[in-house]
């Protein structure tokens, strides 16, 4: 990962997450995630890896990587996360236009990273999908509905995430 790259998406969330965020050492890409047929790493098993990851004093910790995340079922996924648990995981790979044979953005780039990795934490903080297409929680399965998302929590789900930092420490 550019280390660059972190340290935007290290502010952002600073900048709005009530917490200090901090960058851990870089972790390689457990091997057992790897699925050969497809050449795409299995992302709940890199879930289960961060986990392992995670500092005492740690709260939530999302894995960044430039990886094509699979699961099982679905062709391709940005991200996942554990549902109301601490780990969480996203992908560059589809969200880097050279992915569609396209110029690179990195502007564009950034907000989208932004915009997946707010939504996987998200996911830890125990929010579901939201049917405001405001709300950066709103489900996006391909970059045109990324792009089309807000950029923010909407209003609801920002009062989850502040209970659940209230209360869940
Ligand atoms: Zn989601
Ligand atoms: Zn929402």
């Amino acid at each position: 990962m550019e280390s660059e790259i972190l340290e935007w998406l290290r502010k952002e969330m600073n900048g709005f997450f009530p917490a200090t965020v901090g960058i851990m050492p870089p972790m390689p890409v457990p091997p057992s995630s790897y699925e050969a047929g497809r050449n795409q790493y299995y992302s709940t098993r890199i879930l289960k890896e961060i986990l392992r990851e995670v500092p005492a004093d740690g709260y939530k910790l999302l894995g960044v990587t430039e990886k094509d995340l699979c699961i099982p079922i679905l062709t391709y996924v940005f991200g996942e996360a554990q549902l109301g648990g601490t780990a969480a995981v996203v992908s560059l790979a589809r969200l880097r236009q050279e992915f569609y044979g396209v110029a690179p953005e990195k502007a564009l780039l950034l907000e989208r990273l932004r915009k997946e990795a707010f939504h996987e934490l998200g996911h830890t903080f125990g929010l579901i999908h939201c049917t405001s297409r405001e709300c950066v929680m709103y489900l996006s399965n391909t970059v045109v509905n990324v792009d089309s998302k807000g950029h923010d929590f909407c209003r609801h789900c920002r009062v989850t995430i502040s209970s659940k930092i209230g209360a869940g420490r």
